[in-house]
């Protein structure tokens, strides 16, 4: 097992003569263990991990410049959000968001000033799929980079480097963690002069992840296949008994055939994941609640990719940072529930549903 290396800093042989390590700001064996372990999911050369996703995502931004300009998913985290029209824009970077389930979306969003794609693909929450290739195809020949937010797939069922993405990002709280009891965040690629940026982030800004953190992450990727299998399996069950219930309204999940982009799907990913979002046949916020009240089983919580399913209100939960009327013209309701499902025994899931409703 790899050791968690509880230290700032390392004995040198002489100055300026050490042995892989000075400072933990700037590295750490447990924390060089994950990253190889990350790099080596996604087909990547290389990996820097971060306390969090978030910090990731400062740190691929902190490559832009004042001037430049940022395609976005117009269905995305909220604090990815967030980060880029609070933290970023104010420091002139410009970002348009685009509905990316058309590339041609993203075509005509570019300008002489591009120089960034963020792609989220499956979206949260409402589980749209962006075509990787064709994105990032588009990018390259506008010599633009694309970095593809893989959070809610996880490497397991999608590795956007093979579809020609620059970098990939993970919160890895969520399926890479897996057990819920860790914040942390990871930036895999091949493309060098991408790594050294981030690594020059990690030294000057310091976002990093603490060696208990990246230990946590490392044993909850050992078992990274054998939930996403039953994660997967459980959710394909639930999308199909909530899309039979007279009680729904509309079904969010790729794998049911009536998605829009359920071809895509099937071509890009190796399983569909297992997060469901739906809403009631009563579309009404005050309905809504009152379902997520009832649950016994499912949780209500943020977060997602545990062993434990989840429900969640993104209105007032994860998306609470993006105004409505923004929220609204993307298609995110706010009567609309999610649901992460995990890995427990699926019928008592659906059972636990049936009484919610
Ligand atoms: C949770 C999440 C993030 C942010 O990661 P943190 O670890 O919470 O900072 C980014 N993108 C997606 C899709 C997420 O679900």
């Amino acid at each position: 097992m790899p050791p968690v290396f509880h230290t700032s800093t390392y004995a040198q042989k002489a100055p300026n003569e050490h042995q892989g390590y000075d400072y933990a700001r700037v590295g750490n064996p447990t924390r060089t263990a994950l990253e190889k372990l990350i790099a080596g999911l996604e087909n990547a050369d290389e990996c820097a991990c971060f306390a969090s996703g978030c910090a990731a995502m400062d740190a691929i931004m902190k490559a832009m410049r004042p001037g430049d300009h940022v395609i976005a998913s117009d269905d995305l985290y909220g604090g990815s959000y967030r980060l880029f029209t609070q933290v970023f824009e104010p420091y002139g970077i410009d970002f348009t968001f685009a509905d990316m389930t058309d590339p041609a979306n993203v075509s005509s969003a570019i300008r002489a000033e591009t120089k960034m794609i963020w792609i989220e693909t499956p979206t949260n929450p409402l589980l749209r799929i962006a075509d990787i290739q064709a994105i990032a195809g588009i990018a390259k020949e506008n010599g633009i980079r694309t970095a593809v937010d893989n959070t809610f797939a996880s490497p397991y069922l999608q590795q956007p480097l093979d579809l020609g993405a620059d970098m990939v990002m993970h919160s890895t709280t969520k399926y890479l963690g897996g057990h819920s009891d860790v914040i942390g965040g990871a930036v895999a690629t091949s493309n060098k002069e991408v790594m050294e940026q981030l690594r020059f982030q990690v030294k000057t800004t310091g976002g990093v992840p603490g060696p208990m953190d990246c230990y946590l992450v490392l044993r909850g990727i050992k078992t990274l296949h054998v939930r996403m299998e039953r994660s997967v399996q459980n959710a394909e069950k639930i999308a199909r008994y909530l899309d039979e219930h007279p009680k729904t309204g509309q079904v969010f999940y790729p794998g049911l055939s009536s998605h829009r982009q359920h071809q895509l799907a099937k071509t890009q990913m190796s399983g569909f994941g297992a997060m469901v979002s739906f809403s009631l046949k009563e579309d009404t916020l005050a309905s809504a609640t009152r379902f997520m009240s009832n649950t016994k089983i499912f949780t209500l919580a943020e977060s997602l990719g545990g062993v434990e399913s989840l429900i969640s209100h993104p209105a007032s939960m994860t998306h609470g940072s993006i105004p409505a009327e923004v929220r609204r013209k993307t298609g995110l309701k706010d009567s609309l529930i999610r649901l992460s499902i995990g890995i427990e025994d699926v019928d008592d899931l659906i059972e636990d549903l049936k009484q919610a409703f």
